[in-house]
């Protein structure tokens, strides 16, 4: 099925950074095929779907590189903690009482508000039971991206949230064989120890070493999130956190690491040097308490970073906008009003994200040959600038998820009038809070 989308501008995020206004998008086979000014195309004799949408900015689906579909359904439940009290009292307990339909649930409304708010591209830490009920629903919806099992086989926060080294690693490898490359290649692994503290040295080690069997996939972990975690860790292993996961040889270009908000200067040499991509979760960060990622200072030394929102209970929201506009503005007490301009957090939230999952040839940027993964804004709002030319402006530092009108996925539209059409909000919803009522009975 073919399609000529006609918006007002198309902000492409190219090498060249282009923006075409009065341009069309020509797609086939959910390939974007051409990019040309709309006059170069005969409307009369287009044998396929002509989307006017003259009002709207075309821009690339975001990409969020730190996600916990499972969380979802415990948004406000978990308020006002830091980190290792908020894992403890609140989330290791809610997790351990998922079950299978718990869990499709919040994954459901997860992916729901991401979609309708615009992401198309994902990394997810998965639970530590029932993962198939995630993969399920990322394959149905068709959405792209990294999931994998949640592994904890240690656990002095709350003993009962754990199971044994030798079980997560042979579910890992179960759900990877199953899973990895799956729906036509959209769906890859990623293995995802929890954190430090909850994973032994030979759950790590053997973690890495079964990635050799799985190309493509990633490791998915957190490190240097907070101060009390950073000091046990210390204790512990006698290393910083970054340091200790290098002197196990277990970082390298595949691996994502969820906020490093406190580390030094040789845990930035080993990001460096072993090519990490970096998750920056800002609003979590500042919920939680944690701190603030020197995120200036790690572009500037050319380490991968791109955004997640992190889990539904620590933000309180899965929207890329929210995420976007804090990102730019914590940086500049301290580094000043021009660090972490609009296109540059712009970019870190599409086509960087695309970079740090090896998905820039297909995605993060409107270009000929890519996938046909975009969004449909409406900008005309009267809270945004009149300026014609302040279009990253506009997106980072005014827009929000309702001005997001239509998403489209391999050039399938998902996102109508603002509404994702593979749910009806209202019963998801609904269901949601029976399911939660019963899953907290339970603790
Ligand atoms: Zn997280």
């Amino acid at each position: 099925m073919k399609k000529l989308i006609s918006p007002k501008s198309i902000v492409t995020v190219d090498s060249k950074e282009n923006i075409f206004n009065g341009y069309s998008v020509e797609v086939e086979d959910g390939i974007i095929k051409k990019i040309a000014p709309t006059s170069e195309f005969d409307l009369l004799k287009f044998d396929g779907e002509i989307i006017r949408c003259s009002g709207y900015t075309l821009i690339p689906g975001f990409v969020q590189t730190h996600l916990h579909l499972c969380q979802t359904l415990f948004r406000g439940l978990a308020d006002d903690l830091e980190l290792l009290d908020w894992l403890q009292k609140k989330i290791f307990p809610f997790e351990n009482e998922h079950t299978a339909d718990s869990l499709k649930l919040s994954t459901q409304l997860g992916l729901n508000e991401l979609i309708s708010s615009g992401t198309t591209a994902i990394v997810d830490m998965g639970t530590l039971r029932y993962q198939e009920v995630i993969f399920e629903e990322l394959i149905s919806t068709g959405i792209r991206g990294y999931s994998g099992n949640c592994m904890i086989d240690i656990n002095e926060l709350y003993p009962k949230f754990c199971i044994s080294t030798a079980d997560n690693l042979s579910m890992s490898r179960d759900y990877a064989k199953s899973f990895h490359n799956s729906s036509n290649g959209k769906i890859k692994y990623a293995f995802s120890p929890r954190f430090v503290l909850s994973c032994s040295e030979r759950l790590l080690k053997e973690t890495k070493e079964m990635m050799i069997d799985f190309d493509g996939s990633m490791l998915h972990t957190h490190s240097s999130e907070n101060k009390k975690e950073l000091e046990i860790v210390k204790q512990q292993h006698g290393l910083r956190n970054i340091e200790y996961f290098d002197s196990i040889n277990l970082l390298n270009d595949k691996s994502i690491l969820a906020h490093c908000v406190h580390v030094d200067e040789s845990e930035i040499n080993i990001l460096k040097k072993k090519n990490v991509r970096v998750a920056h979760c800002p609003s979590s960060n500042l919920k939680l308490g944690s701190g603030i990622a020197n995120i200036p200072l790690f572009i500037k030394e050319g380490i991968s970073v791109s955004i997640g929102a992190d889990g539904a209970p620590c933000n309180n929201s899965l929207s890329i906008f929210k995420e976007m506009h804090i990102a730019a503005l914590i940086q500049k007490p301290s580094h000043g009003p021009t660090a972490m301009d609009a296109k540059t957090v712009f970019k870190l939230a599409t086509i960087e994200g695309a970079k740090a999952l090896y998905l820039e040839n297909e995605i993060g940027s409107i270009e000929e040959g890519k996938k046909a993964d975009f969004v449909l804004l409406d900008l005309e709002d009267a809270e945004q600038s009149l300026d014609e030319n302040s279009i990253y402006s506009k997106i980072v530092y005014s827009a929000d998820k309702n001005c997001v009108r239509e998403v489209f996925i391999d050039g399938k539209r998902i996102v109508e009038n603002g509404k994702c059409i593979f749910y009806d909000e209202e019963e998801l919803l609904s269901v949601g809070k029976e399911k939660l009522v019963e899953l907290l009975k339970r603790i």
